[in-house]
C-alpha cells in the first residue's frame, strides 16, 4: 500500500509533463529484500502508467543500501528521452499504508489525509484517554468519534463501507480452493476450516464454536491478501485478518449491531494511532509485534468496547493483547506474505478474544499500562536486528532456506 501511495504522489507532484519518457523505482532496505514477496512490483505497476513504466525492467531492488531514512525507503524517478531526470523523489512507508516524502534537506513533508484543524479531543496517550473518558463519561468510540471531521452519521456510513469490504473478503476467502501464488505452494485451508466449522460431525475435539469461526475467517482474510486479493489494511496487509476475524466471529456468535462494530472499529483505530504515534505498526521497524501485535492489540480492546466494557477493561484488553506479542520477528519465508504470516493471522485473533475476555472479567486493573506496553514494544522493536524485521534473512525465512538445502 505504501509504494503505492508514494507512486500516486509521485505523479501527482510530475503533472502532465509530455518529456517524460521513463519512469523508475528504486527500492531500498526492506523493500527490496521483501518486496517481490509482498507484491510491491505488481502494485506500483497499478498505479504508473504502463508505457512510462516496466516493473521488469524499471526496479532496481536494494536491500543492502546503508543510512536509509527509514527500513522501507524507495526513490522514484522520471527521466526524458535524453535521459536527464525530470523529477526524483524519496519516500518512506511508514506502515499501515501511509508515507512520508524526504526533502532535500532530510525533513519529511506527511502525506496526512483531512484532519480536523482542531481535534475536540488532543490526545497523546491511552492515560489522557481514560482520563477524558472519565472526567466526562465517555467511551473510547466517543472520544474518537468527537475528533472526526464528519459528522457522525457520515462516519458510521463510511465505516459500514470498511465493515463490508471486510465481510465480503472473508466470504470470498472461505470458498476460495486451491494454491497460493509463489513457489512455496502452500494450499489454501480456509475453505477446509469453513466446512468443521459448520459441521457437527467434522469438528473433533479442541473445537470452541467461536475459536472455529475465528480460525476460518483469519485464514480467509489472510490467504485472500496472499492471493493479491482485496483487503482492508487494518493495521496492515500483512496482518489484515486478525480484526475482521476478531469481530465478524463475535457478530455472528454474539448477534452484534453494525453500530456496535462501527465503536469497535472507532476504538480500534484509536489504539492504532497510540501505537503508531509512539512506536510502530510497520513489520520493518518493529517486527511482527508492530504488525500482528498492534492488530490483535486493536481488535481486543475493540472488542471490549463493542461488548460495553469500560473505558479501563478496553485499556486492559489492548495492552494483555500487545504484551503477549512483545519480541515477536518478522521472518516470512521466501519474502512472501504466507508462512507464517496467515496462521499468525488465526493466533492473533485469538489472543485478541482471550485478552478481551480477561478484561471484561476483571476490573480493568492492571500492573502494566497500554502505554508502558507500546513503549516496551517500541525498544524491543529498536533492539532487534534488521534480519528479523521483514527482511527474509533470519528465523523462520532462513532456517526454512537452509533445510531445503539441507534436503538438496
Ligand atoms: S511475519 Fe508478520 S510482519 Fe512479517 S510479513 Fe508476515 S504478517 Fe507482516
Amino acid at each position: 500500500m505504501g509504494p503505492m501511495r508514494a507512486a500516486q504522489l509521485f505523479l501527482a507532484a510530475l503533472g502532465n509533463n509530455p518529456a517524460v519518457q521513463r519512469i523508475r523505482v528504486r527500492l531500498h532496505g526492506s523493500l527490496g529484500a521483501t518486496g517481490r514477496g509482498h507484491a510491491t512490483d505488481r502494485a506500483l505497476a497499478r498505479v504508473l502508467p504502463a508505457h512510462l513504466f516496466n516493473p521488469e525492467t524499471d526496479i532496481e531492488w536494494l536491500p543492502e543500501t546503508p543510512d536509509l531514512p527509514h527500513p522501507n525507503t524507495l526513490d522514484l524517478m522520471a527521466f526524458d528521452s535524453d535521459g536527464a531526470i525530470r523529477l526524483d523523489q524519496r519516500y518512506v512507508s511508514v506502515g499501515g499504508g501511509l508515507v512520508e516524502r524526504i526533502r532535500s534537506d532530510g525533513s519529511r513533508e506527511r502525506d496526512c489525509p483531512a484532519a480536523p484543524a482542531r481535534p475536540v479531543y488532543l490526545v497523546s496517550s491511552a492515560a489522557e484517554i481514560l482520563d477524558i473518558c472519565a472526567a466526562q463519561k465517555l467511551r473510547w468510540s466517543d472520544v474518537q468519534l468527537a475528533n472526526e471531521s464528519l459528522s457522525q452519521e457520515e462516519v458510521f456510513r463510511r465505516l459500514g463501507i470498511i465493515w463490508k469490504t471486510m465481510r465480503e473478503c472473508i466470504e470470498r476467502g472461505l470458498t476460495a480452493e486451491g494454491q497460493l501464488p509463489g513457489p512455496l505452494g502452500v494450499r489454501r485451508r480456509a475453505p477446509e476450516a469453513y466446512r468443521r466449522m459448520k459441521s457437527d460431525a467434522q469438528q473433533g475435539p479442541l473445537s470452541d464454536p467461536l475459536e472455529l469461526r475465528l480460525h476460518a475467517y483469519a485464514l480467509a482474510v489472510n490467504e485472500e491478501n496472499a492471493a493479491g486479493g482485496v483487503v482492508v489494511t487494518a493495521p496492515t496487509n500483512g496482518a489484515a485478518g486478525v480484526l475482521p476475524a476478531a469481530f465478524a466471529a463475535s457478530q455472528d456468535i454474539h448477534r452484534l449491531t453494525n453500530e456496535q462494530i462501527a465503536r469497535g472499529l472507532l476504538t480500534a483505530s484509536l489504539i492504532a494511532g497510540l501505537i503508531k504515534l509512539h512506536a510502530s505498526l510497520s513489520g520493518a521497524e518493529m517486527g511482527c509485534q508492530g504488525e500482528v501485535g498492534s492488530a490483535s492489540a486493536m481488535a481486543a480492546g475493540g472488542l471490549v468496547e463493542m461488548f460495553g466494557g469500560t473505558p479501563k477493561q478496553v485499556e486492559m484488553a489492548a495492552e494483555i493483547a500487545l504484551e503477549h506479542h512483545l519480541g515477536m520477528t518478522c521472518d516470512p519465508v521466501g519474502g512472501l506474505v504466507q508462512i507464517p504470516c496467515i496462521e499468525r493471522n488465526v493466533m492473533g485473533a485469538v489472543k485478541a478474544v482471550h485478552a478481551a475476555s480477561l478484561a471484561l472479567g476483571s476490573a480493568g486493573d492492571h500492573k502494566i499500562s497500554l502505554d508502558q506496553a507500546i513503549i516496551a514494544m517500541r525498544d524491543i522493536g529498536r533492539d532487534m536486528h534488521a534480519r528479523y524485521k521483514e527482511t527474509a534473512q533470519g528465523g523462520l525465512a532462513k532456517v526454512a532456506v537452509d533445510v531445503s538445502r539441507v534436503k538438496c
